[in-house]
């Protein structure tokens, strides 16, 4: 039977909510492979993967937080030739790969088993030698470790390990509504957060006709993206009308504030949702000067939009580590395709860069918030989407 051996790291530090962390790691390794039976101990997540060929395990747990590190498994009995046999394979495919040294580590949980540890390792290691004389030993710095691990069940052998993503399982740090542009930038600071255990949700402000399908198409294939890395849980997007309240901006207000304006606008309205549904906090991909819009005195102004958390994961990153890592999570080419976004559309020419609150205040004097934010929020749509795919679009009625 095949076994995965599932290493975590950062959740065995914490203590008495230990429990509550493994829980959400098994839920969400059992989430993306549906039928698996997954169960902890010893500080490990043991995954019995049933009729799941190791690629697919591999390809899911290579993207799920929490994870440090993991085997592929394979458990048998107490037969000293069925472990024998198995470890000969297992060092096998190590040889074919070139490898030269290496090293058995037994751990004997189930004392019943009449062979100490030592006694095991050096017999299986014997065996390997002989069968493969071009292999040697090394205990210190081996190539490669046969682990066999005698418990109960069965014995349980496996050898290389292959790294997991590290961070945190996805929904132990409460959860965030990101606002989702187009751009390379959020769908980055999405993944951050995911990794620190946020459970992200995604707000994306629309502004038909001056923005087409194909840049809500952008969008959507962006989440599902980010839906690839949230343990397998229903990621929701709202996409937000903003036509009307960015035309009312444009009109009431100074060039130069707009865009600080627009940014407010959206704060807004994301509150307003984050209240309804339950958002803890926001998460931007801003960027402390990357644009000249981007300064600590206009972030402050948009902060002080909302009375939520605004996480700006991605603040101190340079633009090429931000793009290398949007490669690497497979939402660089998706950003990059050629559609404007709300706010390329009314950008202006030369934005302020260090907005007074005093001044933008001022400015939105002439504007009726309130009701834009009502109109917004209730033409939103919504859409859950889960690993990859959206299952249902509907209209979210916030007037409950
Ligand atoms: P990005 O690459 O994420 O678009 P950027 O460097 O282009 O970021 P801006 O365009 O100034 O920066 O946007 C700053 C942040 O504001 C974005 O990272 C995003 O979180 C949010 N944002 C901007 N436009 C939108 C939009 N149309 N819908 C939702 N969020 C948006
Ligand atoms: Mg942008």
């Amino acid at each position: 039977m095949k076994i995965v051996i599932v290493r975590y790291g950062e959740i065995g530090l914490k203590g008495r909510n230990k429990k509550y962390f493994e829980l959400a790691l098994e839920r969400n390794i059992r989430n993306q492979l549906p039928g698996v039976r997954t169960r902890t101990t010893g500080g490990r997540v043991y995954v019995e993967a049933g009729d799941y060929s190791l690629e697919d395990v591999k390809k899911v747990l290579t993207r799920t937080f929490g994870i440090q590190n993991f085997s592929m498994g394979i458990l048998v009995g107490f037969e000293l030739d069925d472990i024998l046999s198995t470890s000969l394979g297992l060092a096998e495919d190590e040889v074919k790969k070139g490898r030269k040294s290496f090293k058995v580590e037994t751990k004997r949980a189930y004392k019943k088993f009449p062979i100490r540890s030592m006694q095991l390792s050096a017999f299986l290691g014997e065996k390997i030698l002989e069968r493969f004389p071009e292999l040697h030993v090394d205990v210190h710095n081996p190539e490669f470790r046969i682990g066999v691990e005698i418990r109960n069940r069965g014995t349980l052998l496996f050898s290389n390990r292959l790294p997991g993503p590290g961070g945190m399982p996805v929904g132990v740090s409460s959860n965030g509504l990101l606002l989702l542009s187009g751009g390379i930038d959020s769908p980055v600071a999405g993944w951050y957060m995911l990794k620190r255990g946020i459970n992200v949700h995604a707000i994306h402000f629309a502004s038909p006709p001056y923005t087409g399908e194909k840049a809500f198409e952008k969008v959507i294939d962006l989440a599902k993206v980010l839906s690839m890395y949230n343990g397998g849980k229903e990621l929701m997007l709202y996409d937000v009308l903003f036509t009307k309240a960015q035309l009312a901006i444009h009109r009431a207000v100074q060039e130069r504030f707009s865009l600080i304006i627009q940014r407010r606008a959206m704060m807004r309205i994301a509150t307003e949702i984050a209240h309804r549904m339950g958002y803890k906090t926001l998460i931007t991909g801003e960027n402390i000067g990357q644009v000249a819009s981007q300064t600590v005195e206009n972030m402050t102004a948009i902060s002080n939009a909302t009375d939520r958390l605004v996480l700006r994961p991605l603040i101190g990153f340079d633009k090429i580590d931000i793009i290398e890592k949007a490669k690497k999570i497979g939402s660089f080419e998706i950003s990059t395709r050629p559609y404007e976004d709300c706010c390329t559309v009314f950008v202006p020419k030369e934005p302020a860069t260090k907005a007074r609150i005093e001044d933008i205040l001022r400015a939105e004097k002439n504007i009726d918030f309130s009701q834009l934010v009502n109109e917004a929020a209730g033409l939103t749509k919504l859409y859950r989407i889960k690993l990859g795919q959206v299952m249902k679009v509907e209209s979210l009625a916030m007037d409950e």
